[in-house]
């Protein structure tokens, strides 16, 4: 006899009880305490489940993961960015290949923000070099904190239910396309049935 084992706290033996996959959420088999945990964000343990203390932590542990279930949890990391700058306060803005739009804009959550010095300093050099006569660039460097957690969760679950709700909708349309064409068929066989034994 095979039992079921949860992907996530690992119990086993008899004791994992049914195990929920959601296709559409693309999610490993796991337990009801784990699946009800990953799901609402908060620990769900059913009392009607025998658990180890290993496996309840391992449940617990879904949401210390690497994505963070709280909209408030913060990142104590400091990100350091570059943008570059002109005389007039202007901030340097990437085009692209065949760019529409200004080279430089007022707001600086339009302008080009470099992970890096290279970057942002390449600019600067090939600026200088193009247009000699205008004032060196400035580096601008932006140091981030108050970085925040967006949690994409219920966005990505609903844009995936949308779509499995209107693959349903397309395969019943096609359905009934299907069966409308076999009933044109079937009307046309008897009436070419009627036309040839009506002598
Ligand atoms: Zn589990």
């Amino acid at each position: 006899m095979e039992f079921n084992v949860c992907q996530i706290c690992g119990a086993k033996d008899g004791r994992a009880g049914f195990l929920v996959a959601n296709s559409v959420r693309n999610l490993v088999p796991a337990c009801q305490n784990c699946d009800d945990t990953r799901r609402t964000g908060v620990i769900v343990i059913h009392a009607h489940l025998s658990r180890t203390e290993k496996e309840l932590t391992k449940t617990m542990n879904i949401l210390k993961g690497p994505v963070s279930t709280s909209v408030n949890s913060t990142i104590n990391n400091t990100l350091i960015l570059y943008a570059v700058r002109n005389s007039s306060g202007q901030y340097f803005r990437a085009k692209g290949y065949h760019g529409q739009g200004a080279t430089w804009v007022n707001d600086i959550n339009k302008a080009k923000i470099y992970g890096g010095t290279g970057g942002a300093r390449g600019t600067i050099t090939w600026m200088a070099n193009a247009f000699p006569k205008y004032p060196i660039l400035d580096l601008i460097k932006l140091t981030v904190s108050g970085i925040e957690v967006v949690d994409e969760k219920d966005r990505v679950l609903k844009t995936q239910i949308k779509k499995a709700k209107a693959e349903e909708q397309r395969k019943a349309a096609q359905a009934k396309r299907e069966l409308e064409n076999a009933k044109k068929k079937l009307a046309e066989a008897e009436a070419n049935i009627k036309r040839l034994t009506n002598f």
